[in-house]
């Protein structure tokens, strides 16, 4: 590891006064700290935000939920408040890491955390992510964790976040301080797609500091997390899906569909979403064997546009049986 000024910072905006390109902030230290170990990053200086009041979970005025940037995973899951409204996000939370990380693990993090691509990891590997410019590994070498979707010639990487996958199908906005005062940002807009840059990975302003992530008040109806991933604990997502339906008279009112593990940022599946607005939920539900089915067409359109490498090709055919699965039984739940 190499050497690095320490500091920790007192409040926010000390904290953003110190920003610059060499500067990271440091809180659960679950993912900064093994990437400084192995030298992928090398910042010049630290700024500790572990003591900053921002780990409460409170009430909005207008019936939405806030959650500060330094709530632990654990303490977001064991919500009751989450639990009850938001169960999407609990469960998706509970399927990621190890109880031990997640009580480390906060919700800005979670939002920051980088890709477990391991030709990142690798210094002796080409990486654009890692060295601009570099070439990637990853697209001749061994891709059967990368993406199928959303992905570039310089980078086919995934998101690695459970939470972030769920935030998306929430429609959950980010907050963020800066130099330059106070913003919000819609989470489904706030991570980059890697195009030519892939070292860039959000819309996050030098020196920027998430401060927490609001979800809103409307109740998105019977929601679900689902994970499909390698081992059955402690591992990140082959394929995730987090969705919900609210249905009025029997039918869809309301849909989200978001995929994970399947591109460099949470995968809203915006036009499959369209699809099942005004879908009879017992006739989708009934014609599960259709092939014209709602929930098929869905799945199929989740997943349209995917463009597979030489060994993730099963991921394509995995998510559309996953959203399909899903949406089924939030259907039956409804
Ligand atoms: Fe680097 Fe992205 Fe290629 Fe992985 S996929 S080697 S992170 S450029």
């Amino acid at each position: 590891m190499r050497e690095f000024a320490y500091v920790r910072a007192a409040d926010v905006s000390g904290a953003v006064r110190l920003a610059g390109p060499q500067m990271r902030y440091l809180a659960g230290a679950t993912n900064l700290f093994d990437l400084m170990r192995e030298e992928v990053e090398t910042p010049e200086l630290v700024v500790d935000i572990s003591r900053l009041p921002l780990s409460a979970v409170e009430d909005l005025p207008d019936g939405g939920l806030r959650l500060g940037a330094l709530a632990s995973n654990s303490q977001v899951a064991a919500d009751d408040r989450v639990r009850r409204r938001y169960p999407v996000l609990a469960r998706a939370l509970l399927k990621g890491a190890s109880p031990q990380l997640r009580n480390r693990a906060t919700v800005g993090g979670n939002l920051l955390q980088r890709t477990r691509c391991r030709y990142f990891y690798d210094l002796h590997a080409a990486c654009n992510k890692r060295a601009p410019g570099a070439g990637c590994a990853a697209l001749d070498g061994f891709n059967r964790t990368h993406a199928v979707l959303g992905a570039s010639p310089s980078c086919v990487a995934v998101h690695p976040s459970d939470m972030c996958v769920a935030l998306a199908a929430l429609d959950a906005t980010v907050n963020l301080t800066g130099q330059d005062g106070e913003r919000s940002v819609p989470i489904t807009d706030f991570h980059r797609l890697p195009g030519e840059t892939p070292h860039m990975e959000t819309v996050l302003r030098e020196g920027e500091l998430v401060t927490s992530v609001d979800l809103p008040p409307e109740q998105p109806g019977p929601g679900d997390y689902v994970k499909v991933r390698d081992r059955a604990s402690y591992a990140f997502a082959l394929v995730s899906v987090a969705a919900s339906l609210r249905v009025e008279n029997g039918r869809i009112a309301r849909a989200r569909i978001a995929l994970g593990g399947v591109a460099p940022r949470p995968w809203r599946a915006y036009a499959a979403e369209e699809l099942l607005v005004g879908a009879a939920t017992g006739e989708a539900a009934a014609g599960e064997a259709a092939a014209g089915e709602a929930f098929g067409r869905a799945a199929e359109e989740a997943v349209a546009g995917a463009a597979p490498l030489e060994h993730n090709a099963f991921k394509v055919e995995l998510a559309r049986r996953l959203v399909r699965r899903t949406l089924i039984e939030l259907a039956g739940r409804s």
